[in-house]
C-alpha cells in the first residue's frame, strides 16, 4: 500500500495503473474512518483493481464559525484501517505547499446549482461548494473510473452525481446505504463526541425518520405529512434542537410534484438535521414507490 501527501505522486500512481490497463476506484474521505467508510472502501474492492482512499480534511467546506476538528484525527488509525481492507494508495492532502491539493494561488470555485440551495445549504452556505471544488480536484489528481459516496449526506451524494455527469469527468459515482448502529443512530465521527446521554437522545433522528418510513410503508403517501410526523417526534424530543425536516423529490431536491411520494419518480427523501448537545447531526430516509411491498434491510438509507 502506498501512502503519500504528494499530489504528483498520487497521480502518478494513478497513471501508472491506467496504462496497465486496470481500474481505480476513489472513496473520498476525512478520515476518522468507521464501518460507514469501510462499507464503501468495500464496494470499490469488489467492483475496482485498484482503491486509493483519499483522506483530507477539505478547509473550503467549512464556514468560518464551524469547528474543522482536524487535530482529533488519527491518521495512523485510518492508515490501519486501509491496510486492513487491501486499499493500494492512501493519499493524505496536505493543504498548503507546492504538492498540495491546493496549489498555492489557487483560484478555481466549483458550484453545482439547484441541488446546493435546500436542506443544509441554507444553513451552511459555503458547504457545498468547498465539497464540490475538492471532489473535482479530487477527481483531477486521481482520475478514478469509479468513486463512492454515501447516502448518509445525502444531498451530496445527488450534488456529486451531477457534478461528475455536467463536467464530463468520465467518473461513475456510486452511492451506498447509510451504515448504522444497531439502535439506528448512523454513524459519523461526529457521534465521538456526543456525551453517553447526549448518544443516547441522538436516536431520536433515526426512530423519527423510521416511523415515517413505516407509515409510508404502511400507505401514507403526503410527504407533508410524513415530514409533519418526524418534525413532532424531534420537537418533543428532549435535547434535540432541531434545524429542518423535509420532504423533497429524492432526485431534485425540490417540492415534490403532486404532493404525493409516488409522484415522483425517484420517490422522496425525508431528511433532518438538528444539534444534540452542541453537535450537529444529520439524517435521512429514501422513500421510493415500491419500498411499500419489499422493506428494505435495516441498514438501509
Ligand atoms: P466524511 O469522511 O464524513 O466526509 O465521509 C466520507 C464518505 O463516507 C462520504 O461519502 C460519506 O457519505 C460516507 N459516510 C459517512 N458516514 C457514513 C455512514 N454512516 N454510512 C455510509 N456512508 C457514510
Amino acid at each position: 500500500m502506498l501512502v503519500t501527501d504528494r499530489t504528483s505522486e498520487a497521480s502518478r500512481w494513478s497513471a501508472r495503473m491506467r496504462g496497465a490497463g486496470l481500474s481505480v476506484g476513489l472513496v473520498p474521505t476525512m478520515g476518522a474512518l468507521h464501518e460507514g467508510h469501510r462499507s464503501l472502501i468495500r464496494a470499490a474492492r469488489r467492483e475496482c483493481d485498484r482503491v486509493a482512499v483519499s483522506i483530507f480534511v477539505n478547509p473550503t467546506q467549512f464556514d468560518q464559525s464551524e469547528d474543522l476538528d482536524a487535530s482529533s484525527r488519527d491518521s495512523e488509525g485510518d492508515v490501519a484501517i486501509c491496510r486492513q481492507e487491501m486499499v493500494d494508495l492512501v493519499f493524505l492532502g496536505g493543504d498548503s505547499g507546492e504538492d498540495a491539493v491546493y496549489r498555492p494561488g489557487h483560484q478555481t470555485a466549483v458550484r453545482v446549482e439547484q441541488l446546493s440551495e435546500p436542506l443544509c445549504g441554507r444553513f451552511r452556505p459555503a458547504h457545498f461548494g468547498g465539497v464540490a471544488t475538492v471532489v473535482t480536484l479530487l477527481f483531477g489528481i486521481l482520475r478514478p473510473h469509479r468513486s463512492y459516496f454515501g447516502l448518509k449526506d445525502y444531498q451530496q451524494a445527488r450534488l456529486i452525481e451531477s457534478l461528475a455527469a455536467d463536467l464530463y469527468t468520465g467518473v461513475e459515482v456510486r452511492t451506498l446505504p447509510t451504515v448504522r448502529e444497531a439502535d439506528g443512530l448512523a454513524l459519523s465521527s461526529r457521534n465521538a463526541r456526543l456525551s453517553t446521554e447526549d448518544r443516547d437522545r441522538a436516536r431520536a433522528l433515526s426512530s423519527a425518520l423510521f416511523e415515517a418510513r413505516e407509515a409510508f410503508r404502511g400507505g401514507e403517501d403526503r410527504p407533508s405529512t410524513l415530514r409533519d410526523l418526524v418534525r413532532g417526534r424531534l420537537e418533543a424530543a428532549e435535547g434535540v434542537e432541531l434545524q429542518y425536516v423535509e420532504a423533497l423529490d429524492a432526485l431534485t431536491l425540490q417540492e415534490p410534484t403532486g404532493g404525493s411520494v409516488r409522484g415522483c419518480e425517484d420517490g422522496v427523501v425525508l431528511a433532518v438535521a438538528a444539534h444534540v448537545g452542541g453537535t450537529r447531526l444529520i439524517d435521512n430516509v429514501w422513500l421510493r414507490p415500491g419500498d411499500e411491498i419489499e422493506p428494505l434491510p435495516s441498514s438501509g438509507g
